[in-house]
């Protein structure tokens, strides 16, 4: 077993039944982290044993969302190594070469039993015995040369593990869970290779882990019943058992198993909704493992350095998005402005084609409430995939074309920005060019309030903004702003409400005069005049 000079060998083994999803990209992250923290290796094993379910499509769906995390794989597809291959479907030899030892030595049986058989058995059981226990050892005994016999025959037939009599207790000392123990007389003879010749997925995992000479075993708890199966598998073929760390489950904020119902649980779906690879990782390894307790801000290459199996807890993780997001504008912060407008870009994009779309004008829009800003940015999931091609290309190519422009959003912006998707409708403002789309609440609550000044304060500041003898820059526009309002008697708040409105259509926004500053004169100035045509 495990010695001191035994490199650390680790696999994340998805099966391609589906995308990735956040708990599956968990299992990677400790795999991969636990590997780098002991130098050992990562590989990557695709389970495609299941013909119905597994299609190519979602293996290169799991690769992408891996590459997209980060998480390199030392060996496994695309990459190849030492024990391949590294799908199960090619494999197949090595399951017959493993069925081939275990029946030389009667560890293993065929078994003829129809389906009929079975479930009447099952059926049986359950009535008279409240409940089944499994199979019965049917065919446990027959005499080989009748089961040769059968075979020769082409009688449709499984292959069992027999499960050695008296067997003690299968213990085993889980990494996360500390000593476990199952009885081995309750366990049936379960099935190693089914009537097609496929193996079962117990069966695989045993040989794929003991050949490709994994040390550790990281998976979800969801496989802890299965463990002991797998160990009895390993004894049959007198084989090192490996040493196992069961994972928490991670739960919903409702303290269900977290499924679709919470909302996305796609790993891509994040990538689409703008949230960074780096804040994904950090969150996720936080989801069932600590530092300290207490420290939330863990960059991989601290993952990659600290983690350990003793910090897994055994508890089950919640997953809370509003975290994530917290983390994520964490992540935000530490980004030079180069490598933010690269994130950024279709995202400016979008905001730049929303802006400019079916303006005309002045024109109010319904506040939307709490929820529906909520449901807003779950909506947008790569927005600019409905975008036509061209369209698209021209719209990137803009932002290529004017970075400098583009980059001097970034201070605006990036002390509250959590996500990119919260961008497109903070921007798109910017973009609107002679025309306003006012926001219904912030009409009533600035423009239209009662015995309010808010013309007055428009016309104040239209007036400096007209000025040409003041730079077009924040500072100057400002400082004169102030005085005109001082002069009239209209404090700062009063004065660039109005102005915040009139402009980007919010009583919210980026901060006004910088904004401003992105803007062009005339812009500007039809815009004041739109609102003020409308306020008489
Ligand atoms: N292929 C299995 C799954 O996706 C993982 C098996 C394992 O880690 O042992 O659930
Ligand atoms: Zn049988």
């Amino acid at each position: 077993m495990a010695n001191e000079e035994m490199k650390v060998r680790v696999r994340f083994a998805p099966s391609p039944t589906g995308m990735l999803h956040l708990g599956g990209a968990r299992t990677a992250i400790y795999n991969w982290a636990f590997a780098r923290s002991q130098g050992g290796d990562f590989i990557l094993r695709i389970e495609d044993t299941d013909p119905e379910r597994s299609t190519h499509e979602n293996t290169q769906i799991i690769l992408r969302a891996l590459r997209w995390l980060g998480l390199e794989w030392d060996e496994g597809p695309e990459v190849g190594g030492a024990v391949g291959p590294y799908f199960q479907t090619e494999r197949m030899a090595t399951y017959e070469a493993a069925l081939e030892e275990l029946k030389a030595t009667g560890a293993a049986y065929p078994c003829f039993c129809s389906k009929e058989r079975l479930d009447a058995c099952r059926a049986q059981a359950e009535k008279s015995q409240g409940g089944y226990a499994g199979y019965d050892g049917h065919c446990r005994d027959m005499d080989p040369e009748e089961a040769a016999a059968r075979i020769a025959a082409g009688e449709p037939h499984v292959w069992r593990l027999r499960v050695p009599e008296g067997h003690g207790p299968i213990a085993f000392d889980d990494a996360v869970y500390g000593a476990m123990s199952f009885p081995a007389d309750v366990m049936d003879d379960l099935i190693l290779v089914r009537s097609d010749g496929s193996p079962t997925y117990n069966f695989a995992v045993v040989c794929d882990d003991a050949n490709m000479g994994i040390t550790h075993v990281i998976r979800g708890d969801d496989h802890l019943s299965n463990t002991p199966r797998q160990i009895l598998i390993y004894e049959a073929l007198g084989l090192p058992v490996p040493i196992f760390a069961h994972l928490p489950m991670i739960l919903g904020p409702d303290g269900k198993k977290l499924s679709k119902r919470h909302g996305a649980t796609n790993v891509e779906d994040y990538r689409d909704r703008g949230f960074l690879a780096d804040a994904m990782v950090n969150y996720l390894a936080l989801l069932g493992w600590s530092l300290d307790g207490e420290t939330t801000q863990i960059p991989r290459e601290m993952l990659a350095s600290e983690f350990s199996l003793e910090r897994i807890s055994k508890k089950d993780a919640v997953f809370d998005e509003e975290k994530l997001t917290w983390l994520d504008g964490v992540y935000m912060r530490e980004m030079s402005v180069g490598e933010w407008i690269g994130e950024a870009t279709p995202w400016l994009a979008y905001a730049h084609r929303l802006g400019a779309q079916a303006l005309a004008g002045v024109s109010v829009v319904p506040s939307p409430d709490k929820d529906q800003q909520k449901e807003r940015l779950a909506s947008l999931i790569a927005p600019w995939q409905d975008v036509p091609e061209e369209e698209w290309q021209e719209l990137v190519a803009e932002v290529a074309d004017r970075r400098a422009w583009y980059e001097r959003i970034y201070p605006l912006i990036i002390e509250r920005q959590t996500t990119f998707n919260e961008l497109p409708d903070k921007l798109a403002f910017l973009f609107w060019g002679a025309n306003v789309a006012l926001d219904e609440k912030s009409v009533a609550k600035v423009l239209k309030k009662e015995g309010g000044r808010a013309d007055e304060a428009l016309e104040l500041c239209r007036e400096v903004l007209t000025d040409g003898s003041i730079p077009w820059e924040a500072e100057p526009l400002q400082e004169a702003c102030r005085a005109k309002g001082e002069a009239a008697g209209l404090k700062p708040k009063l004065l660039f409400q109005p102005l915040r409105v009139a402009v980007s259509g919010n009583q919210v926004s980026p901060p006004l005069l910088e904004s401003i500053e992105l803007l062009s004169r005339s812009d500007v100035l039809a815009r004041i005049d739109g609102v003020l045509s409308i306020m008489r």
